[in-house]
């Protein structure tokens, strides 16, 4: 489909001396002069991409975060956008931007966090995670290793819609800010004026949690009078047809351990005797969730906003894909009794995300284990608190018999209750929502259907953004993602497909032309 449009494109090119009034053009026509400008940029672009790419991005890494801050400065300012580092002690700062439009009756924020997820060297294929590689395909589909293309001023558009960049963050969150900033380079090169003052925030920690934004951007509210946030953190529909989102859930973190003797015992002279963590842990957490994936945790269901009639339309009109999806994970029977994944994901969710108790494989050993650990996260959505999910979690806990502490048991303890369980809070947020029938809602879906056909339309994301804390500033926030939805976003093999990168920056490219509402 793509490969088609490009190919009618070259034929009818150039055309840019429209776009050349100072005038908003409109979105088709911006998305031209964009497609225009990249064809010749593609080498420029790409490396701008790779090489904030291989700068390491865990949040925690205090070094590595600090040199992606000040690439962010340099990309900003090389493109004169007034920049301000709002810091945080030992972290990440949050990278302000500010490009005034004179004219421009509306400011839009646009958000996006240069950190990524931890990584596992080990477990990506044939690469290192900050070592960008690019491959002629997806991993998954026999994609080879390429070199990158030589560059070379005679040839236009040199990398192939299919083509993939492999990196961390890739996909999430910084090639979505490589896409602004080209847009807005392309933009300026096709003498295109922007129709809004642009801000953005760039954030360090958003993988980590976010636990520090609210309070950093509370400190520096004047600069964040706004009318709209654009966030651009996650994936396009698995359809591959652009996606307009208008929520995001909140989530929270719960590590639990339940205890067995105070060390590892021999399972022959012990098990049938000493109590074993890993059976209890087992027990507790099937406990949590019936067979069809229903939360058994009295009221965990409660405080959940029902949708608007806009919202249940929008849910009706997704694209019905589970069937491609079980196909694609291996998947026989998914959770929820027949519901469809978008309407689950209205819901919150109940995860285990990890699972630790002594050895297996060739490690194993024949012990009973001293203890066994597990991670939960839950997914808050609109009407849902935080802590009140943490409390409703921990009291069930309570309910099935155990001593629940938030620390290391003592021997007395260890010798008063047969179960005891460390159930540690590791803090979240909560969801966000912006009705989808406001004026800039609708604009911003016709906008992305005018540059890249009609978008699917989603009242909230299943992932989590901490878009509250502009919502609590008054600020709609709309999530406009451009990354494939096969990117593997937070695990080994993270990847951009080029294709969907070329596509964002005309998205973004029509917003800065034209939004206006
Ligand atoms: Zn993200």
């Amino acid at each position: 489909m793509r490969t088609f449009a490009v190919t009618l494109l070259i034929v009818s090119l150039p055309n840019t001396t429209q776009a050349q009034k100072p005038t908003a053009p409109a979105p088709a026509q911006v998305v031209q002069a964009v497609r225009d400008y990249r064809m010749d940029n593609e080498d420029r672009i790409i490396r701008e991409l790779s090489e904030f790419l291989s700068i390491p991005n865990i949040a925690s890494d205090t070094p590595n975060i600090q040199k992606n801050a000040a690439r962010l400065v340099e990309m900003l300012e090389a493109r004169g956008i007034e920049t301000h580092l709002l810091p945080i002690t030992g972290r990440g700062p949050v990278v302000f931007g500010k490009l005034i439009t004179p004219e421009a009756k509306r400011t839009v924020i646009f958000y996006a966090h240069y950190d990524g997820q931890p990584v596992d060297p080990a477990a990506w294929t044939g690469g290192k995670p900050f070592e960008p590689v690019l491959r002629d395909a997806a991993v998954e589909a026999g994609g080879k290793r390429i070199p990158f293309p030589e560059s070379n001023a005679k040839h236009r558009s040199m990398y192939d819609d299919n083509w993939r960049l492999y990196a961390r963050s890739s996909s999430d969150d910084k090639s979505p800010i490589v896409a602004l900033l080209a847009a807005i380079d392309a933009l300026r090169a096709k003498k295109i004026p922007l129709g809004v003052n642009l801000k953005v925030i760039f954030e360090g920690e958003e993988e980590a949690g976010s636990p520090n934004l609210q309070r950093t951007l509370e400190l520096h509210k004047n600069l964040l009078g706004a009318d709209l946030l654009i966030t651009a953190d996650g994936p396009v529909h698995q359809s591959g047809r652009p996606l307009v989102f208008f929520g995001n859930r909140g989530d929270i973190g719960i590590d639990i351990t339940v205890y067995g003797p105070v060390r590892a015992l021999h399972s022959g002279h012990y098990g049938n005797w000493a109590p074993n963590p890993a059976m209890e842990l087992s027990r507790l957490l099937a406990s949590m969730k019936d067979a069809d994936g229903r939360v058994l945790i009295d009221g965990y269901y409660e405080d959940v906003a029902p949708l608007g009639d806009v919202e249940k339309k929008a849910l009706a009109e997704m694209p019905e894909n589970d069937a491609d999806l079980e196909r694609e994970l291996g998947i026989a029977k998914p959770e929820g009794s027949g519901r469809k994944l978008v309407e689950l994901i209205m819901q919150p969710s109940l995860n285990i995300r990890g699972l630790r108790s002594a050895y297996v494989g060739e490690q194993a050993q024949n012990i009973v284990p001293d203890r066994a650990e597990a991670s939960l996260d839950a997914r808050l959505v609109k009407g849902e608190d935080p802590q009140k999910k943490f409390e409703q979690i921990a009291a069930f806990i309570n309910k099935r018999g155990y001593y629940v502490i938030d620390r290391e048991p003592t021997m007395e303890e260890r010798r008063t209750h047969a179960l005891i369980a460390k159930v540690i809070d590791q803090g979240g947020y909560r969801a966000s929502r912006t009705p989808m029938d406001l004026a800039v809602s609708k604009k911003v879906v016709e906008i992305v259907e005018r540059a890249a056909g009609p978008p699917v339309k989603m009242p909230t994301l299943g992932g989590t953004a901490p878009m509250f804390i502009f919502e609590e500033l008054g600020l709609p926030a709309i999530g406009v993602p451009i990354v494939n939805a096969d990117n593997h976003q937070h695990s080994s093999d993270e990847n951009l497909r080029l294709g969907h990168f070329w596509r964002g920056m005309e998205i973004y490219g029509a917003i800065l032309a034209d939004l206006n509402w």
